[in-house]
């Protein structure tokens, strides 16, 4: 099948003038951009299914967004990315204007850094790469299990290896720490991805997570977590950013986790939406709820396991289930990667593995150390290009 319309962006020659880069506005909705461009509503919108309309809730401010005119100034094609694998691509037909979406190309490197700590680890980590996600990444995972007020000294050491996203050769989305060392009173902490997706100690012990309850009891789960999907009936790319579980009309709906309720009304294809706001930028999201339980409202603290409404198939829904969420921050991530975890301690075969994972990982912690490797930016791109096609080659 050739897609004429895929073509690339050639950021060189010709097409230069034309690609502008823009910044998703706080507050900014769809709507309102199809509004402001003068881009059709219905062919772009309103005769989207409901996955689409869906879709097109996920932008998010400050992302990167590219329209492409042509010498009319007239819009050709607009490309909107939704998280770090699927964008919506608006394009220009004879007639009108087409809705997709898109995979996004990416290229993944892994990078590495030692540094000796000036101050806290956020400020040095700040300090020896200019990245704010590294230094986010980094607390966040010794969070739980260090003291960084009282234990760190001038001059220890600090080792990440980590991967990270390019996108037009530029960092694109959250680095995924693959391990971290820091040294606290001449004494050495690691952190370790393991092969589960979960972090690991130097012992094999599972650094803590947040933990959510399953929000319908019993329920079964009837459509899972996924940022980009083919679907093969459709023969399109979908998106599921939650995981729906089946349940009769009126089963009640438990809080996955203890929060402040910061929403409890009707809200587009949500129906009936609860959100709740949970510690370090954590938000769950209740959708499609027949009703919600008597006194739940905004400014409401809920306890982890305490009933806040009842499936229903309200908004958007070919049934009644409960649509569930879990943000990060206001990304979307997959609940189960989280509701999974308990603290776990590996064992057996499990342990085996990550025994060996690990000596890998120290023998490369130990080289960065010894080279005092230093931060590097990825290598610029030789061709950038967003859509892939023939002739468009990506390096990196
Ligand atoms: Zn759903």
């Amino acid at each position: 099948m050739i897609r004429i319309f895929f073509f690339l962006f050639l950021v060189t020659n010709l097409f230069s003038a034309e690609v502008e880069r823009h910044r998703w506005v706080n507050g900014e909705t769809y709507l309102v951009f199809l509004e402001k461009h003068s881009l059709p509503i219905r062919p772009l919108y309103y005769n989207l299914d409901k996955d689409d309309q869906r879709l097109t809730e996920e932008m998010r401010a400050g992302v990167h967004y590219q329209i492409l005119r042509d010498a009319n100034e007239t819009i050709q094609q607009v490309l909107l990315p939704l998280n770090d694998e699927l964008q919506i691509h608006i394009f220009k037909t004879k007639k009108s204007y087409k809705f997709e979406a898109i995979p996004i190309i990416s290229t993944t490197k892994i990078e590495s850094f030692a540094t000796k700590i000036v101050s806290s680890p956020n400020y040095t980590i700040m300090k020896e790469t200019g990245s704010k996600k590294l230094a986010q990444i980094f607390t966040a995972n010794f969070r739980n299990s260090l003291n960084f007020k009282n234990d760190i000294r001038q001059g220890d050491n600090l080792v990440m290896i980590y991967e990270q996203k390019y996108r037009l050769g530029e960092v694109f989305s959250m680095p995924i720490l693959h391990v971290a060392m820091i040294e606290m009173k001449k004494k050495k902490h690691y952190i370790y991805l393991n092969d589960d997706g979960r972090y690991y100690d130097e012992k094999g012990h599972e650094v803590e997570g947040f933990l959510l309850a399953r929000p319908v009891r019993g329920a079964r789960v009837s459509s899972y977590f996924t940022k980009r999907r083919w679907h093969p009936v459709l023969h399109k790319w979908k998106a599921h950013l939650g995981i729906d579980y089946a349940a009769r009309r009126g089963t009640p709906i438990v809080a996955a986790g203890s929060g402040r309720v910061s929403y409890a009304a009707r809200l587009g294809s949500y129906g009936n939406l609860v959100k709740i706001r949970h510690a370090d930028g954590y938000e769950t999201r209740y959708a499609h709820l027949k009703s919600f339980r008597r006194g739940i409202r905004h400014g409401k603290y809920v306890k982890k396991g305490q009933t806040i409404g009842y499936v229903g198939t309200t908004g958007r829904s070919t049934g009644p289930h409960l649509h569930f969420e879990l943000r990060k921050r206001g990304r979307a991530i997959n609940p189960l990667r989280v509701v999974q975890v308990t603290t776990k301690k590996l064992k057996g075969k499990e342990k085996k593995a990550f025994v060996r994972l690990q000596k890998n990982y120290d023998e490369s912690i130990a080289l960065h150390l010894n080279n005092q490797t230093s931060y590097k930016k990825g290598a610029p791109f030789r061709a950038k290009c967003y859509i892939h096609s023939l002739g468009c080659t990506q390096n990196g």
